[in-house]
């Protein structure tokens, strides 16, 4: 294989924005090894996204083509297509280079991740797709490992997608230690380019866009938004990077009831691995803790609970309902101890926080909800502020009272719901994290 062709085997690009000489393209293309598809077809759609609703594939007067255009507006942000744009792909795939992979994880499964992940092997075996549904921190990334090699084995392409950057940059580095002969990418939103065909694709679901009918595996990661009516661009990009009769797994610790009642193929755990139970939030009431921070003060049961990690020295994380709220609090919180951090999704310095906070060199970090998954600290202590604010559904309150008691050392863990009166989602995400302690569904 040709560096162009590693590059572009599976993927659709914009001519326009290769990372090769134009002449080594234009000459690919004239041999036939390239094949070119109009940006927006004839029926208006995408071809990248395949986006097709009037209010994303916008008309405008085209300066290149000299008369009326159309742009997707849905995907401009991974370069802009309009109809005269053209997107290339590689139109005479070879075979998936057969390299030889080492598999060097060593660790042991539990009793309960060994039956999903034979589960899942099995599934695999017979082309079916198939739902891991298990708690945070049962351990779901280890069992994958197995199926994974297998897959390898087979010569397979495989991508693990995952809807959030920070999920995949804490999913990449521990695949690639367990593959380390295999040419691992990761791709989201700004990552440094990437060499050579990987066998494995780690990437945030948006980036599979840029990929069609290539993985005879994909994993979707967190896939509880999946395949959700309110985000059907992640459907379409999953659906569109995979190779048609290709298997999906679906891990999630909070699964949508579609995804439960279409995926018949399921495993469930619902302990963690190192089999202490879930930590039980508590609830704590705050009244009108937003005039209480308006005359710039902090409620005096938060500040105490704050008081209290820092003198056990625990790592903590104060989730807040709104990127607001969290900047107008920052100053009070650093009153309390200057090296608290806040951290929301546009916050460049989001990475080295997280990082700063797990080697302990900040003592806490106040968070929007783009911290709830992904994020594993030991000894972290949780708390919610607004827990009642409808941005905190049942499933996310579990994901985020499921960072706690996550290391075998510190099972335990505080899950705080600070709240201004007690709703329904915040009953809901207790009850069904007492129930899975029970080993029951509801
Ligand atoms: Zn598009
Ligand atoms: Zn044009």
């Amino acid at each position: 294989m040709t560096e162009l062709e590693q590059f572009l085997t599976g993927r659709i690009w914009l001519r326009d924005f290769m990372p090769f000489a134009q002449k080594e393209v234009d000459a690919a293309i004239s041999a036939g090894k390239i094949g070119i598809k109009k940006g927006i077809t004839e029926n208006k759609e995408c071809a990248r996204c395949l986006e097709k609703s009037p209010q994303k594939i916008i008309s405008f007067y085209c300066a290149n083509c000299q008369g009326i255009c159309y742009y997707c507006r849905h995907c401009l942000k991974m370069g802009r297509i309009s109809s005269c744009t053209e997107l290339i792909y590689w139109a005479d795939p070879s075979p998936n280079p057969q390299s030889p992979h080492s598999f060097t994880w060593n660790g042991v499964l539990t009793n309960a991740q060994q039956r999903a992940s034979d589960e899942v092997l099995e599934s695999l075996s017979l082309n079916q797709s198939h739902l891991v549904y298990a708690v945070c921190g049962a351990g779901k990334t280890e069992l994958l490992f197995p199926p994974l090699a297998k897959a390898l084995e087979k010569g397979q392409r495989v991508c693990i997608a995952a809807p959030r950057t920070d999920v995949v940059l804490e999913l990449s580095p521990r695949i690639k230690a367990v593959f380390p002969d295999t040419v691992v990418h990761t791709l989201y939103g700004g990552s440094p380019e990437e060499t050579g065909f990987a066998t494995i694709v780690v990437a945030t679901t948006h980036q599979l866009y840029r990929f069609e009918d290539t993985f005879d595996v994909i994993i979707v990661d967190e896939a509880d938004a999946f395949p959700y009516s309110c985000d059907p661009s992640l459907e379409r990009a999953v659906m569109k990077a995979k190779r048609s009769e290709a298997p999906i797994v679906y891990v999630s610790a909070t699964p949508s009831d579609r995804l439960l009642k279409e995926i018949s193929k399921q495993s469930r755990i619902f302990s963690r691995f190192h089999g202490h139970p879930l930590p039980v939030p508590r609830f704590q009431s705050l009244w009108n803790y937003k005039k209480t921070f308006a005359r710039n003060k902090i409620p005096i049961l938060l500040t105490r609970w704050i008081e209290d990690r820092l003198a056990k020295k625990e790592p903590f994380l104060v989730f807040f309902p709104t990127i607001e709220l969290i900047e107008q609090v920052v100053p009070l919180f650093k009153m309390l101890n200057e090296r608290i951090e806040a951290v929301h999704a546009s916050d460049p310095g989001r990475k080295e926080k997280v990082m700063k906070l797990r080697k302990g060199e900040l003592p806490g970090v106040l968070t929007s909800t783009i911290l709830e998954r992904g994020i594993t600290i030991p000894n972290i202590q949780v708390a919610v502020v607004g827990a009642d604010e409808s941005i905190f559904n049942a499933s996310a309150l579990i994901q985020i009272a499921g960072r706690a008691g996550r290391a075998p050392d510190f099972p335990a863990g505080d899950v705080v719901f600070f709240h201004n009166g007690i709703v329904r989602q915040m009953d809901k995400a207790k009850r069904q994290i007492i129930s899975y302690n029970r080993g029951e569904f509801v």
